[in-house]
């Protein structure tokens, strides 16, 4: 390559200093000439030019060759060379050519004497610059002419530099690049773009670019503006053509990202225009497969919680233009938690998906089936002219669930609640209607579960409360929330305390002291009941060994349970193991069951039962006479006492048919050989008419409150102290026997 500017070693007929100057070699046997040439160049007022002069070809074929002759300069500084074409050892066109084919590059000036014109015009013909006349050069002519050829030679190689460079970048990157002239015509590809479209340049060249290059709307699948031909046009650069698809040669396609910019003379007119565009298939591909991931359920692949929302409200735009009614059925799986912990998530993951085909099953195509999280679905019902509608898919859901759900061989029973809200009657937003029909699923699971219910006004402050309660739940046990309080059973002929029943307590860090009604409903419906019910059995055995040791006089223990703990994997082996690290009999323990459940759940439930009762530990039937239960249960039961439930107790001095009941009990108690407790005695009149009836036992605010573990100690201890002279508290109630 030239150097414009060379710092060249000069010697020679030159200074002979290290100067910044272009170096001539001037090839030239005879001296006066050679003379001349140097003589008029180091006149030139421009920069001057270094002439380094050899008297033979061969010496000049040297120069351009050899590196590190002394005093020459090196080749690659060599910027024209001047000839004289006949030397001693090469003559005529020969001196030319052999000069020329070894130096191509360097431009050839001719210095011919007047006759020999013809031949130095055949020179420049065969590839040198230019020549002049020996009689006709001065210091003007000469610079001048050398000067102009050493600039086209470096404008010439500079723009070989740079179509050279843009040859190999656009043959080395990635995308693909078309060019076309101003009409349209392709002009041409990169490999990239010949293999993209499947058209080599050969065969693209002059073609209109729309045949070479066929674009199309992904989705639409009409044809797409060529962005080229919009860059011309507009004569600007066009950016990203989206969502858009090459079609290639073959007619297969692949996705694409382009973008053009016209081409322009130097006159800035438009010639053409150039377009880059790449294959972007695995990214689009990625990017819809992230975008599915992102909007749908994956165990499900109903759409996710981020997509229902989006076509809740596309539904209710729609609906608001068109004055339609639309539905969401809020639906949540009964007791799905505890199928999930007994028979594994596996199984239950597999519910969930047969759940979800089954919901599928139910609504037509323009109606949206959406899994929100857990066990909760929701579904958007959007042609519905009546709440009727609803009502009529809500019933065909709970049908299409309750049929048996073949898992691995087992058939699955489930069921599940409903809420339903429609617009515009229970709210014109999405979250609105979402939160109603979601309240109103909270009032089915109230009401009895396996049903549904529309949203009312009123579900609103009720349910919020609720779902309050149940993500409190979740931290309470670790939080230390729970307490126990304790409540005596008394003897109602002696006023001694005949045991008592541990009585669970929330102390919850905003709402104070909750009571169990308010949270074990909860507690079981989202799993929590177990850990509860553990914990409550530890605590209060602890309790009661702790008053044993502390001398008190011992007294049974009873415990509520719930059957959802009953029916929980190895629920025995966990009383024992507690039993004998608390060091209690488990004759001194009493398991309270509600009626109501028991009759639920039968069998399973009685086979529990029946293992507790082989343990040693007794079971009593809890708010006794509410739930209806046979006689010929209790006979297949191994019950050991019977606590009728107290609205009984409190209507007995006005409801003679309950008078009955308990009278009854009573006697069915003696019969059947099992403890008989009145709970919830409050008055005098109560105790007393208990008292005529025979009714063993009682429980009651009249004996004493719920109390905590330290009050309940302090009364024991009173207590305790008391009865050695024959006087206890609780005897201060008791009816005195003359009166
Ligand atoms: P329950 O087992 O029938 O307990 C008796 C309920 O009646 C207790 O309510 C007690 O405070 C209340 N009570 C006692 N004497 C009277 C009275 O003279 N008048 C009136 N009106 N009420 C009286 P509490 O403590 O609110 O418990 C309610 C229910 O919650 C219990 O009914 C029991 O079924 C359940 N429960 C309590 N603790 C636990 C527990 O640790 N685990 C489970 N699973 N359930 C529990
Ligand atoms: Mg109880
Ligand atoms: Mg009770």
């Amino acid at each position: 390559m030239r150097h414009e500017c060379a710092r060249i070693h000069s010697q020679g007929l030159a200074s002979g200093q290290y100067v910044v100057s272009k170096t001539v070699l001037l090839i030239q046997d005879e001296q006066r000439d050679a003379l001349l040439v140097q003589e008029l160049l180091s006149r030139s007022s421009d920069e001057a030019l270094q002439v380094h002069w050899v008297r033979s070809c061969r010496e000049g074929l040297k120069r351009l060759t050899e590196t590190g002759h002394a005093g020459a300069p090196p080749p690659d500084t060599i910027a024209a060379v001047v000839v004289d074409l006949f030397l001693p050892d090469s003559r005529g066109i020969e001196t030319f050519e052999r000069l020329y084919a070894l130096a191509p590059q360097i431009p050839i000036l001719v210095l011919s004497a007047a006759q020999d014109e013809e031949l130095a015009r055949l020179a420049v013909r065969r590839g040198a610059q230019d020549y002049l006349l020996k009689t006709h050069i001065d210091e003007y002519l000469l610079p001048k002419t050398l000067r102009s050829m050493i600039e086209r030679a470096a404008n010439a190689d500079a723009l070989f530099e740079e179509k050279e460079r843009a040859q190999v970048t656009l043959k080395s990157i990635g995308d693909a690049v078309i060019s076309t002239d101003v009409d349209g015509r392709v002009t041409y590809l990169n490999t990239v773009a010949e293999s993209m479209t499947g058209w080599s340049l050969q065969e693209a060249a002059g073609r209109p670019l729309e045949q070479v290059f066929r674009i199309a709307d992904a989705t639409t699948r009409d044809v797409t503006q060529n962005p080229m031909a919009l860059a011309i046009q507009e004569n600007k650069t066009v950016g990203l053509t989206s969502n858009c698809v090459l079609i290639r040669r073959d007619g297969t396609e692949a996705a694409i990202e382009d973008s053009s910019a016209p081409i322009h003379d130097r006159q800035g007119h438009v010639t053409g225009a150039v377009m880059v565009f790449r294959d972007v298939s695995m990214a689009r591909a990625l990017s819809l497969k992230m975008a599915h991931l992102a909007q749908h359920d994956s165990l499900t692949e109903l759409p996710n919680r981020i997509l229902f929302h989006d076509r809740l409200i596309q539904a209710l735009a729609l609906a608001h233009r068109h004055h339609h009614r639309l539905a969401l059925l809020f639906l949540d799986l009964d007791r799905f938690k505890r199928i999930n912990d007994s028979q594994g998530h596996a199984i239950g993951d597999c519910l969930l998906q047969s759940v979800a085909k089954r919901l599928l099953a139910c609504v037509r195509s323009s109606d949206t089936v959406s899994r929100l999280g857990g066990d909760e679905f929701v579904i958007l019902l959007s042609e519905v002219t009546c709440p009727e509608d609803a009502v009529c898919s809500a019933k065909k859901i709970l049908l299409a669930l309750s049929v048996p759900h073949r898992i691995d061989q087992d058939d699955l029973n489930l069921t599940a609640s409903i809420g339903i809200a429609t617009y515009p009657d229970d709210g014109a937003e999405a979250e609105t209607l979402l939160k109603h029909a979601d309240l109103a699923m909270y009032r089915a699971k109230d009401t009895g579960r396996n049903t549904y219910r529309f949203f009312e006004p009123h579900m609103d402050r009720h349910t919020t409360e609720r779902i309050s309660l149940e993500s409190g739940l979740n931290r309470a046990i670790e939080g230390h929330e729970f307490i126990l309080h304790y409540q005596p059973t008394v003897s109602l002929n002696s006023g001694k305390f005949t045991g008592v029943e541990a009585l669970i307590r929330w102390r919850h860090p905003q709402r104070g002291l909750v009571l169990p009604s308010q949270f074990v409903p909860i507690a079981e419906e989202f799993g929590f009941i177990t850990a509860i019910g553990r914990w409550v059995l530890h605590e209060a055995c602890r309790q009661s060994q702790a008053w044993r040791a502390a001398g008190l006089p011992p007294l049974r223990l009873a415990i509520n349970i719930s059957t959802v703990e009953l029916l929980e994997k190895g629920f025995v082996e966990g009383v024992r193991a507690i039993l004998r690290e608390h060091g209690l009999a488990p004759q001194d323990l009493e398991f309270e069951l509600t009626e109501t459940f028991l009759m639920r759940e039968s069998n399973t439930t009685a086979a529990v039962i029946k293992s507790l009762s082989d343990l040693g530990v007794r079971i009593a039937l809890d708010d006794f006479g509410t739930g209806y239960s046979s006689l010929s249960h209790l006979k297949r039961l191994p019950i050991d006492t019977l606590k009728i439930d107290q609205s009984f107790v409190s209507n007995l001095a006005t409801d003679n048919d309950d008078a009955s009941i308990i009278a009854a009990v009573i006697g069915m108690g003696k019969g059947l050989r099992v403890r008989i407790i009145a709970e919830g005695v409050e008055t005098r009149e109560q105790l007393a008419s208990l008292q005529k009836m025979g009714c063993p036992e009682g429980q009651g605010y009249l004996f004493c409150r719920p109390l905590s573990a330290h009050e309940f100690v302090q009364l024991l201890s009173s207590k305790a102290a008391e009865s050695r002279p024959p006087h206890g508290a609780a005897q201060r109630y008791l009816p005195d026997p003359c009166g």
